[in-house]
Order: structure tokens, then C-alpha cells, then sequence
């Protein structure tokens, strides 16, 4: 689709040939803007690449197997379900917008990216990054998961370089990377989030009726990416019926719950969470998002540490599954929430563990 691009700080616009995903007048991050969007929702695709008339226009889209991820019906409830997003290639729902974000970045002529991760972005980009013949260096926290980090090694060639420091500090390197070097920025950025936004089509296409979608927060692009298409679909077609987004915080990482409780800004929080996946002390989106939920309906749960383990251990037993802390999150929020009656999807995004 064509697109547009603002900036959701300084509300300044771009065309889509500005090679960027940050503001160069403030450095805020844009938003991709299209003046329509067509109806996806109803249908599921053949493949991924059927999605394209909501996405945003690229030359370089090469036809990868990512997303159509199974929806599995739960056993602790009729109306729950599950969307396996570690089916993805890298095990995570993070390959959805790197195939997106490596397309732009070889649009633009770009023969290097760098992004900053806890894990499974670094994983991702890397990934598409060597099937695009482009070179990767990623930022990640000295604590970062060492699997994480071995894939990477594994598959591909990108450079790693570890930070003193958390996500966000990783984040603000990687940034700087970009600038100095000249280098495309890639990561929880606006190109991503068009990726990601497919999953919520995939679900509604999957079971037509559901009431609700609990996802995981951390930079909260999926969060933020998923009230985004819910907006475009309100906007386009004012009479669908829209789930409810339900996100999901750990009690020792919660900045966005905190603003969203409080209705003030967000404020950086060390993270102290084990669910690598989101441990981000301010999310990139978060902002965003705190605007869209009005409009919405949305809201924000917290999860406590020994609930993901307890979790985490019953999705292996019941289903043969292993799946990361931060995956089973929206699950142990749903046992606190009285969702029962209505059919409700829990995104369970990665299995890097
Ligand atoms: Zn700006």
C-alpha cells in the first residue's frame, strides 16, 4: 500500500523515500500512515505475502515463509485459545516485522542495519539479514540470554556487541550506531509494526468472534501495533466488531500499567523481570499506545514472577510446548481475568528459551 510516514512527536510528515524509521528534525519515531486499507480481515491468505495490500509498499518483499501461525484451541477453557507465534522461522513473533524492516533497508540501498534487542529481535534481524545479503550488528545487554545469542551465531553473520546496561540503554547505542555510521535502524520501530499487525488479521480471520486478545507488553509494539489496526479497521469500517486487547506486564517490570493506572507520563523502571522478552524499562510505543486504548477500550494486567514459571511449566505438561517466560504471561492473566464466556486469543509470541 502506499504510505506516508509522521512523526509522532513533532507530527512532522515524511514520503515514504525518507530512508529512516526516526524523526530527523526531533529524532521522535514515525508512524506509517495509509489513506485506506482494504478488508484482510475477513479472509486468511494463502500465504503471509497475501497480506500486502495492508502493508506498506516495498520492491524488495521476497516471498519467506513467516506468520499464518496455528490458532490452538486451550484445555483449560473451550474459549481460550492459543496463537503460536514461536511457529515463526526464529521461533518468535519478531520475524513478522523483519521481513518488513529488511525489505525497506534494501529499498533504501542499505548494506548494513543495526538494531538493539533482549534477544529474539537480534535473532530476527540477523536472520533476514543474511538472506538479504545485508551485514547485521546488534546491541544486547551483557545479561542477555545466552541461547538467544548462540542462534545468532549459528545462523548468521552479525556482529554482536554486548552493552553495560539494559534494553534501553542497548537501544540508545544502537540508535547512535545508526546515526554515526550510517547505518538503517532497524527494531521496535514503525516498519515492524506493520509486520506485526498481522497477527491481530490472522486472528480475526481465524475465529470470527473474538472478544478479546491478550499479548505480552515490553517495548510494546506488538501492543501499540495491534490497537493501530484496530484504528484503521474502526476508521474504514465502523460497523466490524472489534476485540477488546487486553496487555500484559510483569508485576517487577510495569511502566506502561503504572501510567496507564496513574494517567500520567511513562517513567523508566529498572527491569528486574526474568521474562527476558520484556524486560524494557520504557517502551518505545508505549506512549502511543496509552493514546489508543482510550479510544479502545484496552487495559493493562500485571503477572507475578512465580505465576509465569507455574505457567510455564503447565504449557509443557499439557501441550508438549516449551515456550518462554514472557509467552505464557497473557496466559496467567487470563486466570486472573473473568473471561470465561467469551472467546478470547492468547498470543503465546516465542519459544527461545
Ligand atoms: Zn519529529
Amino acid at each position: 500500500m502506499e504510505y506516508k510516514l509522521r512523526c509522532l512527536t513533532c507530527n512532522k510528515v515524511y514520503e515514504s523515500t525518507y530512508d529512516s524509521q526516526l524523526c530527523d528534525k526531533c529524532h521522535g519515531v514515525l508512524e506509517v500512515e495509509y489513506n485506506f486499507i482494504s478488508e484482510s480481515f475477513i479472509n486468511i491468505p494463502d500465504s503471509f505475502w497475501g497480506y500486502s495490500n495492508i502493508l506498506p509498499d516495498s520492491k524488495s518483499y521476497k516471498k519467506y515463509s513467516v506468520g499464518l501461525t496455528k490458532l490452538l484451541r486451550s484445555n483449560l477453557n473451550e474459549n481460550l485459545f492459543f496463537k503460536l507465534e514461536f511457529q515463526n522461522p526464529t521461533g518468535s513473533f519478531k520475524d513478522r516485522g523483519s521481513v518488513i524492516e529488511l525489505a525497506k533497508a534494501n529499498d533504501y540501498g542499505y548494506k548494513r542495519v543495526v538494531c538493539a534487542s533482549t534477544g529474539n529481535m537480534a535473532y530476527s534481524i540477523a536472520y533476514y539479514a543474511k538472506l538479504y545479503g545485508i551485514k547485521a550488528t546488534v546491541y544486547v545487554s551483557k545479561d542477555a540470554n545466552k541461547d538467544k545469542l548462540y542462534n545468532i551465531g549459528k545462523t548468521s553473520n552479525a556482529t554482536i556487541v554486548k552493552v553495560n546496561g539494559d534494553f534501553t540503554a542497548a537501544q540508545k547505542l544502537a540508535e547512535k550506531h545508526a546515526f554515526r555510521k550510517r547505518e538503517f535502524l532497524t527494531g521496535d520501530y514503525c516498519y515492524r509494526k506493520e509486520g506485526q499487525k498481522t497477527i491481530i488479521y490472522e486472528i480475526l480471520a481465524q475465529l470470527r468472534n473474538t472478544r478479546n486478545i491478550i499479548v505480552p507488553i515490553g517495548n510494546a509494539t506488538l501492543f501499540s501495533g495491534m490497537l493501530k489496526s484496530l484504528k484503521e479497521i474502526k476508521d474504514n469500517y465502523p460497523k466490524t466488531h472489534l476485540p477488546k486487547i487486553i496487555g500484559v506486564q510483569s508485576a517487577v517490570c510495569k511502566p506502561l500499567y503504572e501510567a496507564y493506572k496513574k494517567e500520567s507520563i511513562i517513567r523508566y523502571e529498572k527491569p528486574k523481570t526474568k521474562a527476558d522478552a520484556i524486560a524494557v524499562g520504557y517502551p518505545t510505543f508505549g506512549p502511543q499506545a496509552l493514546k489508543y486504548m482510550k479510544d479502545l477500550d484496552s487495559t493493562i494486567v500485571t503477572v507475578t514472577e512465580t505465576e509465569m514459571k507455574n505457567e510455564q511449566k503447565r504449557f509443557y505438561d499439557n501441550y508438549g510446548l516449551i515456550v518462554e517466560l514472557a509467552s505464557v504471561a497473557p496466559v496467567a492473566a487470563y486466570k486472573k481475568l473473568k473471561l470465561q464466556n467469551s472467546e478470547t486469543v492468547a498470543v503465546i509470541t516465542g519459544k527461545n528459551v
